[in-house]
């Protein structure tokens, strides 16, 4: 855990969030600037800078997301009409927070490609 991230003072309840799901490994809270109806953030418990950051010993995180995904789906009610999950990865992708989390974004109709 580091002081500095955002996300990890979320995770330590030192900043308030619109929780939606939690168990042992993983957070879901609802994204402070939505993009669609549903637009939820789910991230490790454990500081992890982003996707590029994995490796063989914190991979299976990447399960634990999209099962904690398919909760929150499920629970907002989108799982027959579709979703979409994100992981943005560096500048160009725009990520912003450096603590990996996974976008589930859905409620409306999603366009591909995205911008
Ligand atoms: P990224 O662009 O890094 O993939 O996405 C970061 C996301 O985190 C953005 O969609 C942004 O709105 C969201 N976000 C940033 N700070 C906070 C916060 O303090 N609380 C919540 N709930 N979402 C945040
Ligand atoms: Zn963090």
């Amino acid at each position: 855990m580091t002081n500095e991230c955002v996300f990890c003072r979320i995770v330590a309840g030192r900043l308030p969030a619109d929780k939606v799901f939690e168990n042992d490994t993983v957070l879901a809270f609802r994204d402070i600037n939505p993009v669609a109806p549903t637009h939820i953030l789910l991230i490790p418990r454990q500081h992890i800078t982003g996707p590029a950051a994995l490796d063989e010993t914190t991979a299976a995180v990447m399960a634990d997301l999209l099962l904690a995904a398919k909760t929150v789906a499920a629970q907002e009610g989108i799982e027959a009409t579709g979703y979409r999950l994100v992981l943005n990865q560096g500048m160009a992708a725009g990520q912003s927070v450096f603590h990996l989390h996974m976008h589930l974004i859905g409620g409306r109709k999603l366009h591909w490609p995205p911008g």
